[in-house]
């Protein structure tokens, strides 16, 4: 592997990349300016970059690298469909050994009767497809006029033009002229920042109430679905109060519209159980999936429905005109299968939920004895951490988002990589990760929140600031 890690010097490739490569979610001006860090190789848990820096991944890359770098297994089955069939297509009536392996596992693992995908490159083109395949059901139910999804503030659910639609960003929706008409947003369930005096508990109900009264502004004969992640993962690892589901899944009930779980991020165990469906105690019509379906080796996502939707697409709904050129990739689809054996056999999922998941959750949950931390929550292997100036109050900060890049910066320098939203702290690491590597991991998040601190206090920014 020689030939891999012969690379130019990393100032040279900074250079080139400055030059000749936009990145997503990223100010060009400010990153040409610091040169990217380039990562080269991985493996377990760790990165390994340019200079030859070890990192520790607090992030599985984007939440994706279930099973952790350097699986060869992956590598191999990926050369050998490639040398079989690198690719045919899934229109036209044809299909594939690959695929049709892949969706009948995918069968198996989801919970209740979820029982066909249709595949796709990722999350965003698979909410992109809910978003037509809803509207095509109701309509092939002869109820034209059901085309509303509501969805929440703060969600994330991809960066197409639909996707980012049913996403509650108010960033993304400012570029571009989004969200599409036919999309609604409720509150999230963020109980440390809205939930006020109300205990977890009676938060819960009311965020979750808001989807009915959703529902009867704009007439139930008009809404087609609800959307929500079970955790919301990139708004900030929102973790809901015990309540919530259930009285969403009441509402759900109590009314004719679809229930979609996004699950590309609490799929494929990282909650503790295969699906945040099962850990939250929820019954999806369709359930979006990506990242963690292949650990990231391949891009592949899908929607994956339930008999009573996929009754209507054989019976009544004659041809869906929807489709990607890559759904259900051979290479990408064999990829998936050989993770979801390492999954399975090695009983990944299995060993979060009963060791490794609440492990990190009571090291995680000291992390809110540190002076700079208001809560510590967690769910599985997804954590946050509110950092605040002023404990009691759950305070933001008077300049808010300026305390959130100053620990990401020290926790970088310290060998970790832990995302920032806003001023919480998130991590999100690979399921494999080791209770020798979560202590490592709580001691150079303990090591960055001092020095952030320090600098914070130093520069003046401990000020409180108001909602
Ligand atoms: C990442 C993500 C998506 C988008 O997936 P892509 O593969 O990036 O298109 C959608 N939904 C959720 C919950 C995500 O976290």
């Amino acid at each position: 592997m020689d030939h891999l890690s012969n690379h130019p010097e990393t100032a040279e490739m900074q250079e080139t990349d400055a030059a000749h490569h936009l990145h997503p979610f990223t100010d060009t001006a400010a990153l040409n300016e610091k040169g990217a860090r380039i990562i080269t190789s991985a493996k377990g848990v760790m990165l390994r970059d340019s200079d030859g820096r070890q990192v520790l991944d607090g992030m599985a890359g984007l939440w994706c690298v279930n099973i952790g770098y350097g699986r060869n297994e992956l590598a191999d089955v990926a050369a050998r469909q490639m040398r079989e069939l690198p690719y045919y297509n899934t229109f036209f009536q044809t299909s594939h050994p690959a695929v049709i392996k892949l969706a009948e596992r995918i069968a198996q693992l989801t919970p209740g009767d979820l029982n066909r995908t249709f595949f796709s490159c990722g999350g965003s083109d698979a909410n992109d497809t809910n978003i037509r395949l809803v509207r095509h059901y109701w309509a092939s139910l002869g109820k034209p006029e059901k085309t509303v999804i509501i969805s929440r503030t703060n969600a994330y659910h991809g960066s197409a033009i639909g996707s980012a639609s049913l996403g509650g960003m108010s960033a993304m929706h400012a570029q571009g002229g989004l969200p599409i008409p036919g999309i609604s947003h409720i509150a999230q369930p963020y109980w440390y920042a809205d939930g006020g005096d109300l205990s977890p508990e009676e938060y819960g109900l009311v965020a979750a109430r808001a989807l009915e009264a959703e529902i009867e502004r704009l007439g139930e004969a008009n809404v087609a679905a609800f959307i929500a992640e079970p955790v919301q993962g990139a708004g900030g690892v929102i973790v809901p109060p015990s309540t919530y589901w259930p009285e969403i899944q009441r509402i759900c009930d109590a009314h004719e519209i679809l229930l979609i779980a996004d699950e590309v991020i609490t799929g494929f165990g990282r909650t503790g159980n295969w699906f945040g469906c099962q850990t939250y105690g929820i019954r999806p019509d369709i359930m979006t999936i990506a990242k963690g379906l292949s650990s990231g080796y391949q891009p592949i996502g899908g929607s994956v429905v339930s008999e009573k939707v996929a009754a209507v697409f054989a019976q009544t709904g004659g041809e869906f005109a929807h489709g990607y050129t890559y759904s259900g990739h051979p290479v990408a689809a064999a990829v998936a299968l050989e993770n979801l054996r390492i999954l399975d056999e090695e009983h990944i999922v299995e060993t979060v939920g009963a060791d490794t998941g609440p492990y990190l959750e009571q090291r995680w949950a000291g992390l809110a004895d540190h002076p700079l931390v208001g809560q510590a929550r967690s769910s599985g292997m997804m954590a946050a951490i509110e950092m605040t100036p002023d404990k009691s109050a759950r305070a933001p900060f008077e300049t808010p988002g300026s305390i959130g890049p100053i620990c990401r910066d020290f926790c970088i320098e310290n060998g970790l990589v832990m995302r920032h939203v806003g001023d919480k702290m998130i991590i999100a690491p690979p399921l494999v990760i080791s209770r020798d590597e979560i202590d490592q991991l709580i001691e150079k998040a303990v090591k960055s929140l001092d020095q952030t601190l320090a600098a914070a206090t130093e520069q003046g920014l401990m000020k409180p600031g108001t909602r």
